[in-house]
């Protein structure tokens, strides 16, 4: 264990909102703080001396401006403390090391499975952090985020009646992190993680997006108005476990693995497409098969990921029609091996289906971000635990 266990300042309210500031704006001198904020300069001045005490904020060089005297311009010190992210997702996970502004560091992909259970499961995250932390220099850990394929109560840091995490049901995930790095800790469900991240890879001020996870599973994430919907318990989004109309692409019923019949994850999950693979060609296939297959263009799996594209686009067209999205983003391993063979499959049934309102100026893409649009998007939310002093 070589992890420094310094926590973050305890911002008072007025500090973090000039912290904000900053954030949002980048580099301010003092007199365009007092502008932008209208506070008195005392206030603005004590508020700065707190904020470069703490080596958050750094002054650069002396700028000359107009005709006044030289000012000296304060920026975040991104580099003032590490923060560190796992993506979990049923077969392996993504760790990374970022810093204070969510940049990444470094990474690292562990193959593991979910149901292997949480002990197991976190101690490899545990070995992954402090790893990525010892080669991240000698500063402080501030914050670490974690996000895992189930329903997550977003508040307590615990998974929810997951119906494929054996095991992981109410764990204090959250809790243990904590006891081990003693700095802030933010469970997620991972696709609500990449909604956030996907973000990055989308037009500036775009605030109303579904993120589809197509992995071994199927997962959505929800952001209206540029907040993630959790839900009341946490289950919002989780499309792949509603019924599937298969109408004029396949005849049910399927059994999905979650005790139910016809759900959409049974016709277009990862797991299924290779239960599908393995039937057609008559020997065991898994789903990184099914992702090698994909990616080598083999006309079995395409005709499949078509087929499992028009029933996803069915469902997504009636989620599309409730929410009017700017932009649908398909993600996961799946997702991004099968490429324009799911995309064209999707688009079309949405734009059969969904509302004309809803489609005239959505967008529907492959992920940009994978595979760190989940990272990325844990390393934003944990930013802002971290900074905004709550
Ligand atoms: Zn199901």
């Amino acid at each position: 264990m070589t992890t420094r266990r310094a926590t973050p300042p305890d911002l008072d309210p007025g500090s973090a909102e000039l912290l904000a500031l900053v954030r949002r704006r980048g580099a301010l001198t003092r007199a365009e703080m007092t502008e932008a904020t209208g506070w008195a300069r005392v206030t603005v001045t004590s508020r700065l001396e707190r904020l470069l005490a703490d080596g958050l904020l750094v002054g650069d060089e002396a700028v000359v401006q107009g005709r006044g005297r030289p000012a000296t311009r304060y920026r975040l010190d991104s580099s003032r403390a590490m923060q560190l992210v796992a993506d979990v997702g049923a077969l392996g996970m993504r760790l990374a090391r970022v810093d204070l502004e969510g940049n990444i560091e470094d990474t690292r992909s562990i193959p593991v499975e979910i149901a292997r259970g949480p002990e197991e499961v976190l101690a490899l995250v545990r070995k992954g952090f402090d790893e990525l932390a010892a080669a991240g220099g000698d500063r402080p850990l501030w914050g670490i985020g974690i996000s895992l394929p189930g329903p997550v109560d977003f508040a307590a840091g615990k998974v929810v009646s997951p119906p494929i995490m054996t095991g992981w049901h109410a764990y204090p995930v959250k809790d243990t992190l904590q006891e081990w790095y003693a700095c802030p800790v933010l469970v997620d469900n991972d696709v609500n993680a990449m909604a956030i991240g996907e973000l990055d890879g989308l037009p500036p001020g775009t605030r109303d997006l579904l993120v589809v996870k197509v992995g071994t599973g199927i997962g959505c994430g929800i952001v209206c108005g540029g907040q993630v919907v959790r839900g009341a318990a946490g289950s919002a989004g989780d499309i792949g476990h509603t019924a599937a109309d298969a109408t004029g692409v396949r005849s049910g019923p399927v059994d999905c693995r979650c005790g139910k019949r016809d759900c959409v994850e049974a016709y277009t999950g990862g797991w299924a497409l290779a239960r599908d693979l393995e039937a057609e060609l008559d020997r065991p296939v898994s789903v990184d098969d099914v992702v090698d297959l994909l990616g080598r263009g083999d006309p079995t799996a395409l005709r499949l990921v078509g087929d499992a594209g028009r029933i996803l686009g069915a469902s997504l067209a009636t989620a599309v029609s409730l929410l009017n999205p700017s932009a649908v983003v398909l993600s996961g391993q799946i997702a991004v091996a099968a490429g324009d063979h799911l995309l064209t499959s999707v688009r079309e049934r949405i734009y059969a289906r969904a509302l004309p309102l809803a489609t005239r100026t959505l967008d529907i893409s492959i992920s940009r971000e994978w595979p760190d649009s989940g990272v990325q998007g844990l390393a934003r939310q944990v930013g802002e635990l971290v900074l905004s002093g709550s």
